[in-house]
């Protein structure tokens, strides 16, 4: 099992090769079909969790950064976001609405959705929850051949990028993205670049989102919040039951076989 300290994944760009594996592992842990034979081709999808890309001969990795206070789960009615206390921000299938309220808040664009699905979920890398839980490195991670992706406790890893940082300052950019920004991710980088030029956002807050949310929500009359919440959320259910029962119908009706937890075919970008 693991220990109650805080998990999370270091990623150096300076290290990637930009080999592929962490992407092709991640298909693999998550029974995802491969949608680009290039893996440096491919985008994030629904049944793509993360991707390698090349940024004019660098390499740098996209997926769910796991932020310390989640905009997505902030802004989710149902609870079906969770941030765990080892890291990981898991999703809940049986409790979404399918609002899709997190892929709005989400600041990184990071969760996308099963457009075409009779029974659409929310899909995002989980950190690999149940390795980890389970005392594992995430999949990912496991298999990067360099170590630039690097999984293990957040305050040990922010050791090691500070550490590698002061060795060799002329090799790195002197800035850890996901130290600070949004109130701090789990997933960490460091580059010999900044993170901008690296297609990372750097017009983030240090502060939280779901708190500057917060500060904006509260100045607004609670009737206007509570009503609008609660007939948007009655709308949202409703619909759901209802394409949820039609597509269980049809599915009968034509004695077709949906394998549960399978992904459809790949799935349109939002
Ligand atoms: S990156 Fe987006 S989806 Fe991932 S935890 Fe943060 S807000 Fe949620
Ligand atoms: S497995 Fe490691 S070296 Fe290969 S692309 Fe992923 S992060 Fe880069």
């Amino acid at each position: 099992m693991a220990t109650g300290k805080k998990k999370g994944l270091l990623f150096d760009s300076t290290r990637c090769i930009g080999c592929g594996a962490c992407y092709l592992a991640c298909k693999e842990r998550n029974r995802l079909p491969v949608t680009a034979e290039d893996p440096l081709a491919d985008e994030l999808s629904a049944v793509t969790y993360t991707v390698v890309q090349n940024r004019r001969g660098r390499f740098v990795r996209r997926l769910c950064m796991h932020c310390e206070d989640p905009t997505c789960a902030s802004v989710c009615p149902v609870g079906a976001l969770e941030k765990t206390p080892l890291g990981p921000v898991v999703y809940h299938p049986d409790r979404c609405i399918g609002c899709r309220y997190c892929m709005v808040a989400c600041p990184f664009g990071v969760p996308r959705y099963e457009w075409r699905s009779r029974t659409p979920r929310v899909r995002k890398c989980d950190l690999c929850y149940d390795r980890v839980a389970a005392g594992l490195p995430t999949a990912c991670a496991a298999v990067c051949p360099t170590g630039a992706t690097r999984f293990g406790d957040r305050d040990e890893l922010i050791e090691e990028a500070r550490a590698r940082i002061r060795a060799e300052p002329d090799r790195y950019h002197p800035h850890i993205y996901g130290l600070e920004e949004v109130g701090g991710t789990s997933v960490l980088l460091i580059a010999d670049v900044a993170p901008e030029n690296l297609g990372y956002r750097t017009d983030l807050s240090a502060e939280p989102l779901p708190l500057l949310t917060w500060n904006v929500l509260k100045k607004i009359p609670n009737f206007v919040l509570v009503g609008g919440v609660l007939l948007g959320g009655l709308w949202w259910i409703t619909n759901r039951r209802i394409a949820v029962a039609r597509a269980e119908r049809e599915a009968l009706g034509t004695n077709r076989q949906t394998e549960e937890g399978q992904p459809s075919d790949r799935e349109e970008q939002v």
